[in-house]
């Protein structure tokens, strides 16, 4: 069962074993464990379904349709950094880059060290993370399907000496067609709208598309369901309420929605920390320009990273966007943009992403809108100059012409030499041009009320039926592309609620 907002002319009131708020890396894992171990699941999703053959590389039409506020959301602070989330059945999954990594094991090691307990440490994630591999088949890229211009990277890397690794993806028979980021038009990217949900449906879960969860329904201090409106997809008014009551309940909204919903009923009290500790792994982008075409467009982004700096919180990779993107995110206007876009075909997209050394907060704003605060601490801006110096320096080494810079008061070096000027002109991180796809933190998962909003089995300490299952609950940034991690706590809470329903049968 599958509905959408006409549906909910006639029906809005619907009763379940488990309702799951969500379909995203969190959400749809965490619903089809449950769903295939014999739960009754009901999900409920803001977004659309969008079937795998209408994606396209059109972004103007893609970008409304898949993205929250059509991608227009920005983090507050000095710089502002835009974010983007999916919204959309199967979350940001569908719109993410396919990249694969577990979490490191320092991560873990922290973690572990953190919480007192080995449940989050290497050992007891190992698991977690090979069935969730082998559920969306995480696997290198075949060699027709890596572009020109990750082969310069690996190439750059070399010659500065440089350790890089090799992407392993979610993917089946991908062809390099480089548009992960609209939707993978050939099912080839294993988001869970491909992987885990068709499992989920086929156990018999349904999902409620187009409804917004504005609040949780609580009786007698336990969760026993949610109510919303249904959203219509062409005015995106939310009117007709829906109401699902269940016997537990699930939020797996991601890092800023999922803290949205809790704060409206002031929970988190034991800690204060609900909304804070919101991580994002902040990026800033490094545009070299070659001499001769690259075709950057042919072939999948990131096929590699580079991991030379990783242990200083510096990673850098290729990240080849669609002409459209690009073009809104350069720095110049009118002629001068486009001659730049002209030469689309000789560019390396590539950036710096660095792991947060702080952490801002998610608050409700006027309206119930999120807003979402983040202050870039002088560490992290001194990684930035000197991780853009190093990409800058290695796309000079291997034959660039330029390199636009994600400098306001800076946007270009045409030789080595303007390199030199960055720290003498790049003293304020206001200067910075950042972005954003990785979203943490804000529930943070722990074993001490008093350090933490949930437990480790994803309960939140003061609200009994109440579960969060996604990107929030991470305990600190993890320096890696996240998917696989919350994909993996998420398999993690379906086991344990599972273990907490077979102790009390
Ligand atoms: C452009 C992009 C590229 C990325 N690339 C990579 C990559 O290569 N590798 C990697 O590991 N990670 C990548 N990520 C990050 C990764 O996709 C996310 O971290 C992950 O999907 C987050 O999972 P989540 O469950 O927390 O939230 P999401 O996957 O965002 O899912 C949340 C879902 O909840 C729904 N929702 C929110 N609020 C409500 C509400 N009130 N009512 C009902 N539904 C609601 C949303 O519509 C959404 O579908 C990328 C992300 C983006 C955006
Ligand atoms: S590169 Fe193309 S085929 Fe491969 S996962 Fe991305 S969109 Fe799909």
């Amino acid at each position: 069962m599958i509905l959408e907002y006409d549906d909910y002319a006639t029906e809005r009131e619907f009763s379940t074993g488990v309702v799951v708020v969500g379909t995203g890396a969190g959400g749809a894992v965490v619903g089809t464990e449950l769903a295939e171990a014999g739960e009754q699941v009901l999900f409920v999703e803001e977004g659309s379904y969008v079937r795998t053959d209408s994606f396209n590389p059109y972004a103007t039409a893609s970008i409304p349709r898949l993205y929250r506020e059509a991608g227009a959301t920005v983090i507050l602070g000095n710089p502002p950094i835009p974010y983007v989330e999916g919204r959309v059945v199967g979350g940001s999954t569908v719109i993410n880059g396919g990249m694969a990594y577990r979490t490191p094991e320092r991560v873990l090691a922290h973690w572990r060290e953190e919480s007192g307990s080995d449940e989050l440490g290497p050992r007891a994630m190992e698991p977690l993370f090979e069935r969730v591999e082998a559920r969306v088949s995480v696997a290198r890229q075949t060699p027709s399907s890596i572009g020109e211009d990750n082969r310069l990277m690996t190439e750059g890397a070399k010659k500065m000496g440089w350790a890089y690794t090799v992407n392993q993806r979610n993917q089946q028979a991908c062809v390099g067609a480089n548009n992960c980021g609209l939707g993978c038009p050939t099912g080839a990217k294993q988001s869970t709208l491909v992987s885990y949900l068709p499992r989920a449906f086929a156990a018999g879960a349904g999902c409620l598309t187009q409804v917004r969860v504005e609040r949780l329904w609580i009786e007698r201090g336990r969760a026993v369901g949610v109510i919303g409106r249904g959203v219509c997809p062409l005015t995106r008014r939310a009117d007709r309420e829906i109401r699902v009551r269940a016997r537990a309940v699930i939020i797996a909204c991601g890092a800023v929605q999922s803290p949205l919903l809790l704060q409206r009923h002031k929970l988190g009290r034991p800690s204060g920390l609900l909304g804070k500790n919101f991580l994002c792994h902040p990026n800033a982008k490094v545009v070299a320009i070659y001499p001769h075409d690259v075709n950057g467009w042919k072939g999948v982004s990131q096929n590699t990273q580079i991991r030379e700096f990783h242990e200083d919180g510096i990673l850098m990779a290729e990240n080849f966007v669609p002409p459209s993107v690009l073009g809104a995110y350069l720095p110049f206007h009118g002629q001068r943009a486009w001659e730049l876009m002209q030469r689309y075909n000789q560019m390396v997209v590539s950036g710096v992403l660095v792991e947060d050394s702080s952490s801002g907060t998610v608050t409700r704003g006027p309206f119930g809108m999120a807003l979402a605060r983040y202050q870039i601490q002088p560490l992290d801006h001194r990684r930035f100059l000197r991780g853009i110096k190093l990409l800058a320096t290695m796309h000079f080494e291997m034959g660039a012409e330029k390199v636009i810079l994600p400098f306001f008061n800076q946007p270009e070096a045409q030789s080595p030499d303007d390199l030199r000027t960055i720290d003498e002109l790049q003293r304020s991180p206001s200067t910075l041009e950042l972005f954003t796809p990785h979203l943490m933190g804000t529930c943070r998962m722990g074993s001490d009320p008093k350090r933490s909003v949930v437990g480790l089995d994803g309960q939140l300490w003061e609200l009994p039926g109440c579960y969060v299952a996604d990107a929030s609950l991470f305990p600190t940034a993890i320096g890696v592309n996240p998917q696989i991690t919350i994909m993996a706590l998420a398999t993690r809470i379906a086991q344990r609620m599972q273990e907490r329903r077979r102790a009390a049968a």
